[in-house]
């Protein structure tokens, strides 16, 4: 019988094995994919993805590739997080290029970390491609500079998923002056959120905006006061995913907006 030598054994394992690309799709607009994410999408063999990739992204995946939908909008987890990292396994296992497709980037309350730890676990190849995330990108698309220095030294993301009807967050760490807070995932608290903010010391007059599907032709950004907002956003009727964004930053947003952005 013939034998392989180590070295080629070796090579024959590592490429006859798939690959898992855990890839940021960004918020929305197809032109804030990296050229990385764009080249994996166009060459996957299986694409995994969630209810947070675009559509535009969307008509750049490979024609040919097997698409597989993972679902995660509120309420409605197409795939259990357990059985979709056994499926990434398997289809790695069967040798396929697997692009795992995210909204945003992949380590910002993506969930990506938990399915990489999966899949180093078992030991299968994966690189992550980020992407930008939802923050950095509806910022720039609504005209609110998070960092201008004029307003604020730090910024901080967080979630305002609730948990039990409220969110479990570090409210004295969150309401301070001269601070930008990002909150995704807050839409349905968004009262509550208010009105810990203000209990825990900002004035009812700070600066506080919503946008809707930023980076997308239907963002729409409302602003107004940590008082106001709640009853704005109602008013509005504004469709997922949407992002807050609490600072004095928010006031630059009216002089800054370059959008033409939807009417409702
Ligand atoms: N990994 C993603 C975030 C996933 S959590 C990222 O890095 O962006 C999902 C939340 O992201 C949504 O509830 C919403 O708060 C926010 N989000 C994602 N895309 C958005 C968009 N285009 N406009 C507004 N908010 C968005």
């Amino acid at each position: 019988m013939m034998t392989i030598p180590h070295e080629i054994e070796t090579r024959i394992a590592t490429t006859a094995t798939g690959c898992v690309y855990l890839v940021g799709a960004g918020p929305g607009d197809p032109e804030l994919l990296t050229l990385k994410a764009a080249r994996l999408i166009a060459q996957a063999d299986v694409l995994v993805y969630d209810h947070l990739v675009s559509a535009p992204v969307m008509a750049l995946v490979n024609p040919k590739a097997e698409r597989i939908y993972a679902g995660k909008e509120r309420g409605n987890h197409a795939l259990p997080q357990t059985q979709l990292n056994d499926l990434l396994v398997s289809l790695a296992n069967q040798g396929k290029c697997v692009v795992r497709l995210k909204g945003g980037d992949p380590y910002t309350f993506g969930r990506g970390g938990e399915e990489v730890q999966t899949l180093r676990a078992s030991h299968v190849r994966f690189e992550v491609i980020p992407g930008i995330t939802a923050a950095t990108g509806v910022a720039a698309y609504a005209g609110i500079p998070l960092t201008h220095r004029d307003y604020a030294q730090a910024c901080i993301f967080v979630t305002g998923h609730l948990k039990d009807g409220t969110m479990n967050l570090d409210w004295p760490g969150l309401a301070r002056r001269r601070q930008t807070v990002v909150i995704y995932m807050g839409l349905h608290g968004l009262a509550h959120l208010c009105e810990q903010l203000i209990a825990h010391g900002l004035p009812h007059s700070w600066p506080a905006a919503i946008v809707q599907q930023g980076t997308q032709p239907t963002q729409r950004t409302v602003t107004g006061t940590l008082a106001s907002l709640p009853e704005l956003a109602t008013a509005a009727r504004l469709r997922a995913p949407t992002l807050i964004i609490v600072g004095e930053v928010v006031l630059l947003h009216e002089q800054l907006q370059w959008i033409v952005e939807a009417a409702d």
